[in-house]
């Protein structure tokens, strides 16, 4: 197999998140595709996670699909298209969502039109920055400032479903060929959330989140 056809395949199984203890060989893409996946393990297990984030990514009531894409995100390590690009991919750069700039990880997650109509959806229910996010130190800057720990722990969650849907939408889109509206996609992330805050309803820190979300 090419290098080129092996990479897109590795990619291919990314979208299976669920899988993500199988995808973990296929994570010598994120520091190019001549490193040793158990060096790729070495870099990113959570030991040499920085503190500031930690707590964003790794808690209690988090899935641990959403944790593992939102851990890579962090990193800034997540396949984009313009990352392939750079290793010399034979993919365009651009946008999956609106093709019109580089899919970075910032441009597709946060400021990309079609990304800022899921986030808008969520500021519904969560308050909204001060300004969309055009850089991912305004959504832990965002995640990290709310009124209370219940609206912290809130933003946390929806933060995480919201990027591990739409990186999903990201890879049905481009090997799936499955076209979603924003607002389908925010309706993904609230029933993931409503599922999620229902099965830790026992838990004290859980107590009335469902109200705060669906206010
Ligand atoms: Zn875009």
């Amino acid at each position: 197999m090419k290098k080129g056809q092996k990479e897109t395949k590795v990619e291919t199984e990314m979208q299976t998140w669920p899988r993500w203890l199988l995808v973990l060989t296929g994570l010598c893409l994120i520091h190019g595709p001549n490193r040793k996946s158990s060096n790729t393990w070495e870099a990113l297990k959570p030991r040499h996670v920085p503190q500031d984030w930690y707590d964003i990514v790794w808690f209690k009531g988090s899935l641990p699909k959403h944790a593992f894409t939102m851990w890579i995100a962090n990193y800034d390590k997540l396949p984009t298209k313009a990352r392939l690009a750079s290793w010399g991919v034979p993919v365009s750069p651009l946008c999956s969502f609106c093709s019109k700039e580089e899919e970075s990880r910032d441009h597709l997650l946060l400021s990309c039109d079609y990304s800022q109509q899921v986030w808008s959806e969520v500021f519904a229910r969560c308050q909204p920055p001060a300004s969309t996010f055009t850089k991912w130190a305004e959504l832990l800057s965002w995640i990290r400032h709310p009124r209370s720990k219940r609206a912290a722990l809130l933003r946390k969650l929806a933060a995480q479903t919201v990027v591990f849907h739409l990186w999903k939408q990201r890879n049905n889109l481009n090997h799936n060929q499955i076209s979603l509206l924003p607002i389908d996609v925010f309706k993904n992330v609230d029933r993931e959330l409503k599922n999620i805050i229902s099965s830790m309803r026992e838990t004290k820190s859980f107590k009335n989140l469902m109200v705060k979300w669906i206010r």
